[in-house]
């Protein structure tokens, strides 16, 4: 059920003034500890952001598309690492389950996601599997009522504090590609399963990146997401179109945030005897960064919308998640150009967040990934108008 108008504004509202008293104040202390303060961890469980997607009945707030995006957009105006804390909960950690899990995984797993209680990470990426995402190595072999598992998760969002993990792995040695590949929620616990050392990242300290490896890890079957095998990357590809509106409204965020950060710093900082905002150079920059800003947040809510209402917008998310994700890469670019050499020096915000922006382009399918999806689409649409 979608949220009444007043309720829905006030939960923006809410979300702007915890963004703008909370979080932004403390981007500095969290990059440079490269950890996320408790307090704002519990504050998050308090207002119910882990479980923003997650149905009622299960103890999220069940919101749709359109206004999980309204939300993101605010948490996106604060450095990236505070939204990463929680939104694999909202995503690619919880929609699995939420999706195509059975009843009493649903029933298992949902409400301790939703509460924040547990962590969930998503499992796809291999060392030699990437972009290619349909070929994924790892082995999943049913013996008796478990699994065995073996093979290497990387690059693992939240793998170091995960209580669950989504796996993808494969189950039919025999099946070529995606067809043998099954969805699986492995709890942090279970023997065979350990972590690699966290990452050192370029961007976006305080979320935490790191290997998953199985070696021999046993599953019990109740753990094959849906009950079925087989239907593992067909999952994933439903979690990551509701996903790649995710970040897209995350990206639109950070990049509205930054263009107060640059028209900020621009109106104060004076050169040649005038503000540096007076020069028309920069002016430029201002008005390519908001048109663009607007632009993927009319994408971003127009494919939501459209989402809620049942439409496949598959193609509509990669489009959004590409546009805005390269978007923020050049809002980022020009902030750190409008601050002149203060753009390059750690105590102003604009490098980290220059760097914070580049993972955008990378996870959740790659730009190029996106535009092949948007290009295969587009081509399948012509040859059906031709009859070919
Ligand atoms: C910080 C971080 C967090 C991450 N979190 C997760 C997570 O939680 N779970 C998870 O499963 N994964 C996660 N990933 C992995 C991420 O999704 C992958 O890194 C990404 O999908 C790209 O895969 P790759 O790194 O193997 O690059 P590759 O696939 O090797 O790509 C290398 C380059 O080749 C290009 N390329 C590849 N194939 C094609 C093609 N067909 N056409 C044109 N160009 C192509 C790519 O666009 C890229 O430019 C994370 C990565 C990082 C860095």
């Amino acid at each position: 059920m979608p949220l009444d108008p007043e309720t829905r504004a006030q939960l923006v509202d809410q979300i702007r003034r915890f963004v703008d008293d909370r979080l932004i104040p403390r981007e500095a202390e969290v990059a440079d500890a490269d950890a996320m303060p408790a307090d704002i961890i519990d504050e998050m469980r308090g207002m119910g952001l882990f479980g923003l997607s997650i149905a009622e009945d299960y103890g999220g707030l069940g919101l749709d598309m359109e206004e999980e995006a309204l939300v993101i957009f605010e948490i996106g105006r604060a450095a990236p690492a505070f939204r990463s804390i929680f939104a694999t909960n909202v995503g690619i950690g919880s929609q699995g389950i939420a999706i195509d899990g059975t009843p009493e995984q649903k029933a298992k797993y949902l409400p301790g996601l939703a509460s924040g209680a547990i962590i969930g990470s998503f499992a796809l990426t291999e060392p030699e599997v990437g972009s290619d995402a349909g070929s994924v190595r790892t082995t999943a072999r049913r013996e008796g009522d478990h699994y065995i598992l073996n093979g290497t998760k990387r690059f693992i969002t939240n793998a170091p504090h995960a209580g669950l993990f989504t796996v993808m792995a494969r189950t039919d040695p025999a099946a070529k590609g995606a067809a043998g590949v099954s969805a699986f929620a492995v709890e942090a616990g279970v023997p065979g399963l350990s972590l690699g050392k966290p990452e050192r990242k370029m961007g976006q300290q305080g979320a935490h990146v790191c290997d998953v490896i199985f070696d021999n890890a046993r599953v019990p079957a109740e753990a094959l997401i849906g009950g079925v095998e087989g239907r593992g990357f067909k999952t994933a590809m439903k979690v990551l179109d509701k996903g790649r509106l995710h970040i897209a409204a995350a990206c639109t965020g950070l990049a509205e945030r930054i263009i107060d950060d640059m028209l900020d710093y621009a109106v104060g900082r004076r050169q040649f005897g005038r503000a540096i905002a007076d020069f028309q150079l920069l002016q430029a920059m201002f008005a390519d960064s908001k048109a663009e800003a607007l632009a993927a947040r009319a994408l971003v809510l127009d494919a939501a919308r459209r989402r809620d209402a049942g439409e496949d917008v598959s193609m509509a998310a990669s489009c959004a998640k590409m546009f805005a994700s390269e978007m923020v890469g050049r809002v980022a670019d020009r902030n750190v150009q409008v601050h002149g050499g203060a753009g390059y020096i750690k105590d102003y915000r604009a490098e980290q967040l220059y760097r914070d922006a580049r993972l955008f382009r990378i996870y959740e399918g790659t730009t190029q990934i996106q535009q092949t999806i948007i290009a295969k689409t587009l081509i399948a649409e012509a040859k059906a108008r031709a009859g070919t």
